[in-house]
């Protein structure tokens, strides 16, 4: 089921700080950052996304990351950290924002944390973040990641085997031909999971000891975490 086929309603205009949403590719990521980011209007920052567009627009940045980013290798700190820097000074962060897919290393969070307690964002002092790890088994997230399909201009995601669109591989929303992203192809899928499991995975370690990690299951209807994840938010604002 698409949640965009339904009106949305009015954005829930409070302070939510800094939320961060970890997990393997194909966790459902993505689809709750969209969610949380309508519900609180506040924006969702894919790092992923920012990455791509630079790629599609042939900066600097994205003539430096576009190899890197097919083999299903993760792009250096120092590149990502910068595009977040850049990105966090924006005012649509000054009441809350939400990571989706950063940090990714010990050396993004670490500096991530820095960033937050001695620079704040968007000249706001912000406050300590809300972690969602979104937990996934391997089988469940190869099946999504290969039935995957992106639209390239909203971000919608479907999938051929759940979520499939109305039309044959148009999006619902805005009719663009929906498209399987680069490393959404089995070779490089491998290697996006493994690159999971040794760079990300001991961010839950990291944020577990910090007292700021919340655990959800993600391989139930995606309704279902949003309202968990929601639950979390309201309790933490
Ligand atoms: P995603 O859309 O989040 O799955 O990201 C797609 C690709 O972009 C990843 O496989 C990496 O190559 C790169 N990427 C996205 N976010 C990061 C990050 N925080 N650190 C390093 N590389 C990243």
């Amino acid at each position: 089921m698409t949640m965009s086929a339904q009106p949305q309603p009015e954005p829930v205009v409070k302070n939510v700080g800094p939320i961060i949403l970890l997990g393997p590719p194909g966790a459902g990521k993505g689809t709750q950052a969209k969610r949380i980011a309508a519900r609180y209007g506040i924006p969702q920052i894919s790092t992923g996304d920012l990455l791509r567009d630079n790629v599609a627009r042939g900066t600097p940045l994205g003539r430096r990351a576009k190899e890197t980013m097919g083999r299903g290798e993760l792009v250096s700190d120092d590149l990502v950290n910068q595009m977040v820097d850049y990105r966090l000074q924006d005012e649509d962060c000054a009441r809350g924002f939400i990571l989706d897919g950063y940090p990714r290393t010990l050396g993004q969070a670490e500096w991530l944390e820095d960033f937050l307690e001695h620079h704040g964002v968007a000249g706001h002092v912000c406050g300590r973040p809300l972690v969602m790890s979104i937990t996934v088994g391997y089988n469940e997230l190869l099946h999504r990641l290969s039935g995957r399909l992106s639209c390239p201009t909203c971000g919608r995601i479907y999938n051929v085997h759940s979520q499939p669109p109305r039309a044959d591989k148009l999006c619902d929303v805005d009719g663009s031909a929906l498209i399987t992203r680069p490393d959404d192809r089995e070779e490089v899928i491998a290697e996006r999971l493994k690159s999971y499991e040794r760079q990300t995975l001991p961010l839950v370690e990291f944020y577990k000891q910090r007292g700021e990690l919340l655990e959800l299951h993600g391989a139930r209807p995606a309704e279902e975490v949003f309202a968990e994840a929601l639950k979390a938010i309201e309790h933490k604002a």
